[in-house]
């Protein structure tokens, strides 16, 4: 596949400048291939092919819309390999994480959207109101690099089943996976236009699409500092605006709550994905009895993680993203210590080519710290004692971030109570876990607006009264 052009308007074309960025293997540091750098001219005409194509698109029932889906959904399906065995190249992740997680779960999330597609009621009447729900335009999509796939399949299944077109920007680290999904809604035959993908900078194309006239919506993920400056791009034009951002998020561990389940949970939070995953648990706060046996749990279950070659089965810990990831982790463990916090294990980039950086535990913390606000992005815990249960939550919700959270407990009912005082807009309780329909979204300034099911779906929509 020729990964230097872009798909615009039912084609594949090249870009109109000459600017080309390597797309490196974070396990080796080799090239794998490069992808062109949009100019504003090729921005202009993609957003120009979405606004083209939104009328025709939009008159569309939803049955028709989603027999789309329902192709492109087994087109994922037969292509699971491949997709696994880009997103482990370009992004590092283990050949296990992206192929029985990333993939698998772009999968059942999108079936889960044509679901709330296909059951929703656009129509109703509220007394003599015909209250009709309509999609809204232009959707600028603009995606990270931690999910390739389902950072994009989660905002253009939703966008384009609800009838708008989409012109989607994927980081700069991970656009070959983003390249091939483009290939498979080829294949399927969406109608020219509908779809549309180019790749280049965030500060340039990114900005570009966001703050072109013709767009109505963004819908971004990724940091709370670059969706600021979107919310304010947006603001021009009144956009609507689709924020899924960064997280601190808490494991709140009850008295007599199972440590084993609270350190499990966590861990496989810090260790998939190289602890690169927004809803990470990257704060355990644990009472202040139980910090001995948590450590020696924490340090029982990350004996056998096993660091390596992502593509190698038995691997647990790729490397991370990037160089410059590597370093703003490796800077924030220098920052830890500095700031008075012990590390428990870890601590220390791995001796060998690549960018891998050891599973590292941090005790002795407190919720000031510079490594208990701010997310990290790697595989990084920091372990927080609470005297109780009080202040365990007040902790939790010390932060400015809000968007995921854990409860494990004796009770699962008192767990429940407490997972309701959580200011997150996720929590889940001892075993619980997110479904494919589950809503997904920030409070505070994880963001604005939710992902998944039917509530991400309702973000595409318009609401109109039709008063007789
Ligand atoms: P990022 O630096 O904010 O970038 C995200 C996307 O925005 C990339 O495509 C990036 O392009 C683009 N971008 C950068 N600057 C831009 C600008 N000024 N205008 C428009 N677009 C711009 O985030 P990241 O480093 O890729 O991903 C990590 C972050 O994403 C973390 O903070 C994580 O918590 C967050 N995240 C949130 C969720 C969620 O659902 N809440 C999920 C996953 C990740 P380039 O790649 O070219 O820089
Ligand atoms: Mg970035």
């Amino acid at each position: 596949m020729n990964y230097q052009q872009f798909y615009i308007d039912g084609e594949w074309v090249s870009s109109s400048g000459t600017e080309t960025i390597d797309v490196l293997n974070p396990a080796t540091d080799e090239v794998i291939d490069k992808v062109s750098a949009a100019t504003t001219e090729d921005v202009d005409r993609a957003v120009k092919a979405a606004k083209k194509a939104f009328p025709s698109w939009s008159a569309l029932t939803v049955a028709e819309r989603a027999s789309y889906f329902k192709k492109l959904k087994q087109a994922l399906k037969d292509n699971l390999g491949t997709l696994a065995d880009l997103m482990t190249a370009e992004l590092g992740a283990t050949t296990r994480f992206s192929h029985d997680v990333q993939v698998t779960m772009s999968i059942n999330e999108m079936e889960a959207t044509i679901r709330a597609a296909e059951t929703y009621q656009f129509d109703h009447y509220i007394r003599d109101a015909l209250v009709t729900a309509e999609p809204i335009g232009v959707v600028a999509c603009i995606s990270p690099w931690n999910y390739p796939l389902n950072q994009i399949q989660r905002k253009i299944s939703p966008a384009l089943l609800a009838g708008n077109t989409v012109v989607v920007k994927p980081a700069t680290e991970t656009p070959l996976t983003a390249l091939y999904f483009a290939k498979l809604i080829d294949e399927v035959g969406f109608p020219a236009g509908v779809f549309n993908i180019l790749t280049g900078s965030g500060s340039k194309v990114g900005t570009g699409i966001a703050s072109h006239p013709d767009v109505d919506v963004i819908s971004f993920t990724g940091s709370t500092e670059v969706g600021e400056k979107l919310y304010a791009a947006g603001s021009k034009g009144i956009k609507k605006i689709i924020l899924e951002l960064g997280g601190k998020s808490p494991m709140l561990l009850l008295p007599g709550g199972s440590i084993k389940t609270a350190v499990k949970k966590t861990l496989g939070t810090i260790i998939n994905n190289q602890g690169q995953s927004c809803s990470a648990l990257t704060r355990l706060i644990v009472p202040k009895d139980d910090l001995k046996a948590v450590q020696e749990e924490l340090l029982t279950q990350l004996k056998d993680v096993k660091i390596g070659d992502p593509t190698l089965e038995d691997t647990d810990l790729g490397p991370v993203v990037s160089a410059k990831q590597e370093e703003t982790v490796l800077g924030y463990i220098a920052k830890g210590k500095e700031e008075g916090a012990t590390i428990l294990t870890g601590g220390n980039k791995v001796d060998r080519p690549g960018h891998y950086i050891e599973p590292t535990v941090f005790v002795d913390v407190k919720n000031d710290m510079t490594i208990a606000q701010e997310e990290i992005f790697g595989p990084v815990l920091t372990v927080i004692p609470y005297e109780s249960v009080e202040e365990g939550i007040t902790i939790s919700n010390d932060t400015t971030y809000g968007l995921s959270g854990a409860v494990v407990g004796p009770d699962e009912d008192e767990a429940v109570a407490i997972a309701r005082k959580l200011r997150t807009g996720n929590v889940m309780v001892n075993e619980g876990a997110v479904t494919a329909d589950s809503p997904f979204g920030g409070y505070k300034e994880s963001g604005i607006g939710h992902e998944k099911g039917v509530y991400g779906f309702e973000d595409y929509l318009n609401i109109k009264a039709i008063l007789r």
